[in-house]
């Protein structure tokens, strides 16, 4: 079952159906992956993929769909970007891997200055890379606790930062990240997050809020750190009011709290910015980057100021495979790209006319309570008319339609009931605008 395809944006840009969703050929497949592959391993749109690229993924009965996921987020610069295959195919050329921590290569060093360079503040940093976002965050952790000499780490309610024991632990659903996988990891402590359509406070008030769990709850002198997303993507696309971020920052300073921006979601390029703090201004002690960062390839980073990332020992950061080549070399082509292209430019574009669409589809579908988001990370929030009280069954509804209809489209949020797009940057005006038309079909068939 090996493909030869080719893909990246030299692919057709359209959204063609030749069968049902799943198609026959996928769904042989799906039957092959009941037998070797476990159940915990789910998949929200189950058609195998042989190409993809620009806005869109090709499956193995030949559909074509149009993509607003980028599988999570981590294909900003689009599948198979020409900037990251010429890279990568030259690095697996040369050599696949020696650990870092062994004998060491330029691509590694490569990629923690262009980190220092394009993460908020100008002041004195350093990076460590990993292979996933999780493991980042978890290092983070261990970074600020050997810096602090403290244990406590402060988190929000809907937060996610992954499926370790600590991050885990960090993270606020149950379903289905944590069910049945305790005990967690101990001191870790959640506040209330700013969530403006659920709490209506102001960003100061909801940081005064925050502020006061921790002061009280926890104590300032025993927290290392606080980990927050400053957009949360798994927990419903949840934007801080103004104000609460500075807030935050701000007191975490003034008590030798290391402010962890947790941006592996929301970073390289994502929200419109670099980062999602830059459009605030706040200037994170230590920043996690992950998904975006590489094109596609495993990747992650801790980024933080050189005074506290030092503070570990010799030999107690890194990891097998952490900074592999090929994958540096993958964020390095990634990072070319969203450069060449001011790709930060292009979020915006992208979030204006997905910000109209669902001001235009709100208008005629109470169910949407609140549209949130920034630049190519958009979401709307369905609610039952008039009221808070999460819509889960319509969101996933309208979800299958989309799938059915061709979109690969994602659901996020506590109670489910969050639709979120990320299309990669790549994508074309016109094939958002069908995948909107899709959407839109989509709502007044559920209605
Ligand atoms: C996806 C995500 C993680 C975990 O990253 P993995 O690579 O899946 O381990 C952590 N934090 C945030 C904000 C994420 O979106």
């Amino acid at each position: 079952m090996t493909s030869t395809a080719t893909g990246g944006p030299g692919l057709p840009q359209e959204r063609r159906l030749v069968t049902d969703i799943p198609g026959p050929l996928s769904q042989e497949r799906l039957d092959r992956k009941k037998t070797h592959v476990a159940d915990g391993v789910g998949t929200a749109l189950p058609v195998f993929v042989t190409a993809a690229g620009g806005g869109v993924i090709v499956d193995v009965d030949g559909n074509s769909l149009i993509d607003l996921g980028s599988g999570i987020a981590v294909t900003t610069v689009g599948n198979a970007a020409p900037e990251v295959v010429s890279r990568v195919q030259e690095q697996v050329a040369a050599f696949t891997h020696t650990c870092f921590m062994v004998t060491p290569y330029d691509g590694y060093v490569d990629v923690c200055a262009e980190l220092a360079e394009l993460t908020p503040g100008d002041h004195a940093k350093k990076s460590a890379l990993f292979n996933s976002g999780a493991e980042a965050v978890e290092n983070a952790v261990k970074i600020a606790r050997s810096a602090t000499g403290r244990d406590a780490v402060a988190v929000f309610d809907h937060a996610y930062h992954g499926r370790t024991n600590l991050t885990m632990a960090m993270t606020a659903k149950n379903m289905p990240y944590k069910h049945r996988f305790g005990p967690f990891a101990g001191e870790v402590y959640r506040a209330p997050m700013s969530y403006p359509f659920r709490d209506g406070l102001s960003g100061a008030d909801a940081a005064a809020r925050a502020i006061d769990v921790l002061d009280k709850q926890v104590g300032a002198d025993n927290l290392a750190a606080i980990a927050i997303e400053p957009i949360q993507g798994e927990g419903g696309f949840v934007v801080p009011a103004e104000g609460f971020l500075p807030a935050l920052s701000a007191w975490a300073s003034d008590n030798g709290v290391v402010f962890i921006a947790d941006e592996i979601q929301s970073g390289f390029c994502r929200t419109g910015d670099w980062f999602a703090c830059d459009h605030e201004g706040v200037v994170p002690d230590m920043i996690t980057t992950a998904k975006g960062i590489a094109g596609g390839m495993p990747l992650a980073g801790v980024t933080g100021r050189a005074d506290l990332m030092d503070a570990v020992h010799v030999g107690g950061l890194g990891g097998t495979y952490g900074g592999n080549p090929v994958a540096c070399a993958g964020a390095l082509g990634s990072i070319a790209a969203m450069k060449e292209h001011d790709l930060g430019a292009r979020a915006r574009a992208i979030g204006d006319l997905v910000r109209e669409r669902l001001l235009d589809l709100a208008e005629r579908h109470p169910v949407i309570a609140d549209i949130r988001g920034r630049g190519a990370m958009m979401a709307i929030e369905l609610c039952e008319p008039g009221t808070t009280t999460p819509d889960a069954a319509r969101a996933a509804a309208v979800n299958a339609h989309c799938h059915r209809n061709g979109v690969v489209t994602l659901t996020c949020g506590t109670w489910g009931n969050v639709f979120r797009f990320l299309p990669p940057l790549s994508i074309g005006d016109d094939l958002l605008h069908e995948a909107f038309d899709v959407v839109a079909d989509a709502f007044a068939a559920t209605a």
